[in-house]
């Protein structure tokens, strides 16, 4: 049973149509979380955000998700489900700073993400969003190599504080037995999901406004089991 309302999944959609993935997200959020303040949710942690995301998409179409990754080794297609019954429960909600060799780092939110949509090298995009959480970046060391001590220990101790920033799971080829861990981002997934289905109700509605005369607003009020008993009626 889908847990948001059909006129509600279309604005969303036609919202989120051509934003980027992050502002996407964001509705995506504001859809899960509608008792946060709107303009609060770019700042929280983006395991806060993964966590109310994956709860929308359990209620929505169930805890089963199915997906895909190319083999890093010989780009086999491996697919592979993961249950959200399996995943660690999310850890209980904080913006404290972490702390790392005394300096202190926020955990990182959409909008520390947002700084960075123009980065293309993954490693220097990590580091700098190491840089935006800092909470004094100029007391971070000028020395290179302490510098990418700390950042590593700092991506660590933030991954352990918040494992839901990051979701991931271990996968073996069946081709060539590669192991790897292939990343889920539940965003995008959620996304696509809302996507298809905002198409197939657009689909529904353009169906019946042509056999009934039946408005936009008129269709959606329809329970989707009568739509679902006037489509049967109308498509051979
Ligand atoms: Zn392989």
């Amino acid at each position: 049973m889908l847990a948001i309302r059909p006129e509600r999944l279309l604005s969303v959609w036609e919202q989120g149509a051509r934003r980027h993935p992050i502002d996407r997200a964001l509705l995506l959020y504001a859809l899960a979380a509608p008792e946060q303040p709107a303009d609060r949710l770019a700042d929280m942690p983006i395991g806060a955000r993964n966590a109310a995301l994956m709860a929308l998409r359990r209620a929505s179409f169930g805890g089963h998700l199915a997906s895909w990754v190319d083999c890093p080794a010989c780009g086999e297609r491996m697919e592979f489900a993961l249950d959200a019954a399996d995943l660690p429960p999310a850890p209980p909600f904080s913006t404290e700073p972490i702390v790392v060799g005394g300096h202190r780092f926020r955990r990182p939110s959409s909008r520390h993400l947002a700084a960075l949509v123009n980065a293309d090298d993954p490693e220097l995009a990590a580091r700098q969003l190491l840089r935006e959480c800092a909470e004094s970046a100029e007391a971070l060391p000028d020395d290179e190599a302490a510098l990418a001590e700390l950042l590593d220990a700092a991506e660590a101790a933030i991954e352990a504080a918040d494992p839901w920033a990051e979701l991931s799971l271990a996968v073996v080829c069946p081709a060539c037995a590669h192991q790897t861990e292939a990343s889920f981002d539940i965003a995008s997934y959620l996304w696509e999901e809302l996507d298809s289905h905002a198409r197939r109700l657009l689909d529904d509605i353009h169906a019946l406004a042509a056999a009934y005369g039946w408005t936009e607003p008129e269709v959606l009020a329809l329970s989707d089991t009568r739509r679902a008993a006037y489509l049967a009626r109308v498509r051979p």
